[in-house]
Parts: C-alpha cells; sequence; structure tokens
C-alpha cells in the first residue's frame, strides 16, 4: 500500500468520525530524522493512555504476562475481550480498558506504564507508522516498506528537541524484534483475507485460532497432553524448544495453524502418513457416497 492510499484510507475513516487526519503525508526511509519526545516532564504525559483500541499480538501477550508472572487463563480473563477482526474474519484479544474510570489503560499510572519495557507492539511504535508497496512484492518477489508520521492532535512530543532518525528509534523500541516475532502471525491474518468475505471461518478454527494465538499453556496442554503426537511427527529439538519456551511455542502455532487451517505444509511438523492415508480414505468415500447418491436422483 503507497502512502496516498494509506492516508486515503485513514482520512476516509478520520472523516466517518469527524477528525482531522493524523497521518502526515511524507515518505519517510530509515535514515531519514524527526523529532519527538515522550516522558514525565511533557504536558500530555499519559493522557494518550485511555479509550485505545489495542489488539494484542501473540507475541505482545507473551511478553505481557511474562512480565506480570501471571498464566495466560488468568491474564486474557483480566485484560483481554476475545473479537473478530472484521478486516480478515478472525480471533483477536483486544487490550480492555477500564470503562469505570474513563476508559483509562489498565497499566497507566501517574508516573508512567507499568509494562513500559514490555508494552504492546502498537504503543512502541507510535509516532512512526510503516507501509509496504505490494505492487512490488508482486513483480519483483521484493517487498519495499517505507515510513510515516503519525501525529496525534493532542500529543506534545512533535515539540521536544530530540532527534531521532527512523532507525534509531525503532531500535529504541525494539521494532525489529516485534516484527520478526509476529511475522507468522501477520502471515496468518492476511492469507485469511486473501480468501474473500466467502471463506468464513468455521467455530472449531476459530477457537483454535484463538487458543493457539493468546494462551501458551493451553496450546502446550493440547501438545503434550491430547492425540496431537498421535496425528502430527515433530522433531525431538523442536519438542524440546516448546516445552519451555515461550516465544518459540507461539512461532511453532504459527507453522500448526498454517497447516491445520489453511493446509499449507510446514517444515516443523508433518501429519503422520496412517493420519493422512485416513483422511484421503475418508474424502473418497464422502465423494463416493455423494456421487452415487447424486445418480439415485438422476
Ligand atoms: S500499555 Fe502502557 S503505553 Fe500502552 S496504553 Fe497502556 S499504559 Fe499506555
Ligand atoms: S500524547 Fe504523545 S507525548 Fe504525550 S504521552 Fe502520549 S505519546 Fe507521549
Amino acid at each position: 500500500m503507497g502512502i496516498e492510499e494509506v492516508k486515503n484510507k485513514a482520512d476516509l475513516a478520520l472523516k466517518r468520525g469527524k477528525l482531522r487526519s493524523v497521518i502526515d503525508p511524507v515518505r519517510l526511509e530509515r535514515k531519514d530524522t524527526f523529532r519527538f519526545g515522550c516522558h514525565p516532564g511533557v504536558p500530555c504525559f499519559t493522557r494518550c493512555c485511555r479509550n485505545m483500541n489495542i489488539i494484542l499480538t501473540p507475541y505482545d501477550i507473551v511478553r505481557i504476562k511474562e512480565r506480570l508472572e501471571m498464566p495466560a487463563d488468568l491474564f486474557l480473563h483480566l485484560y483481554a475481550q476475545p473479537e473478530i477482526f472484521v478486516q480478515t474474519g478472525v480471533p483477536v484479544a483486544r487490550l480492555k480498558m477500564l470503562e469505570d474510570e474513563g476508559g483509562r489503560c489498565p497499566f497507566v499510572t501517574p508516573s508512567g506504564c507499568q509494562i513500559y519495557t514490555d508494552r504492546p507492539v502498537c504503543c512502541r511504535y507510535y509516532p512512526i507508522g510503516i507501509a509496504s508497496l505490494h505492487q512490488h512484492e508482486k513483480n519483483s518477489g521484493e517487498k519495499e516498506e517505507f515510513f510515516f508520521l503519525i501525529k496525534e492532535g493532542h500529543c506534545q512530543g512533535f515539540k521536544e528537541q530530540t532527534e531521532w532518525t527512523v532507525d534509531a528509534w525503532r531500535g529504541d523500541q525494539e521494532a525489529d524484534l516485534y516484527d520478526s516475532m509476529n511475522r507468522g502471525w501477520l502471515e496468518l491474518l492476511l492469507r485469511k483475507r486473501s480468501f474473500g468475505d466467502e471463506a468464513e471461518m468455521p467455530p472449531k478454527a476459530r477457537q483454535l485460532f484463538y487458543m493457539v494465538t493468546t494462551n501458551m499453556e493451553r496450546f502446550r496442554s493440547f501438545i503434550f497432553e491430547s492425540r496431537f503426537l498421535d496425528t502430527y511427527t515433530v522433531n525431538e529439538e523442536t519438542l524440546k524448544r516448546i516445552l519451555e519456551d515461550d516465544a518459540a511455542l507461539m512461532k511453532f502455532g504459527f507453522e500448526y495453524l498454517k497447516q491445520a487451517i489453511f493446509g499449507t505444509e510446514s517444515s516443523e511438523l508433518k501429519l503422520k502418513k496412517e493420519v493422512l492415508d485416513s483422511q484421503v480414505k475418508k474424502i473418497m468415500e464422502k465423494r463416493n457416497s455423494a456421487r452415487l447418491k447424486n445418480r439415485g436422483k438422476l
């Protein structure tokens, strides 16, 4: 998507909400600079941490629940609201704001964000947005990315003198790490969108998708305490890794969903031959019985 398209889409959405555009229509490259600062000295400090629509990525959940030393079940119960992401029809977890306290984020305090070093990805990237030129992807297989500034009207951070390059800002925010951790999840969302509206995800698939992308303890039990390992072959090294490491398990989950929901092969796990044979047999039996039924109608 190019900068004009990004800007037009944002303008349209904002006009509907009768707001001004917040996107500065200037393309920024990694070495370009901007001035910004967000610290307890800015007059608007923490004012933006309310009424935000924050979709938690799987890696956000892994980091925050670890930071809070909380199991995923409890974290999701206290802080997340499941919802269907309209653009793609897949289930996601939204961070619940505190309704009875003016929509305040549950993690904001007068001295700042309680989980600052583990805050969600969407709190990290502001004020730098990212866009990709998809037409270049199609033509050359290469992805061209560029950046733009998002300027919220109430944000006083742009009056600060600290100068950043886009690269330095992204480094400071751990943006590359977060991008690499969330890439598999974003690919699943895009894959679902490419199927269009007709391909609605069945309720069981939605449940599975939500569990695998939000709840590492449940997903781990699903692998090690159900018939999962009777169905799939997973190598010993991977099993050791995902038994102990939530981030490794999360990435394994993206591979599993690619295969279980979208039928794409993965190098991380393989359907066992006897399971595959039995699935093929069932499909053939279904086809044959449908064919016989149709013949009977003629
Ligand atoms: S998670 Fe932290 S940075 Fe993000 S809205 Fe809440 S308090 Fe603000
Ligand atoms: S409005 Fe801008 S400067 Fe103020 S706290 Fe939020 S991000 Fe920081």
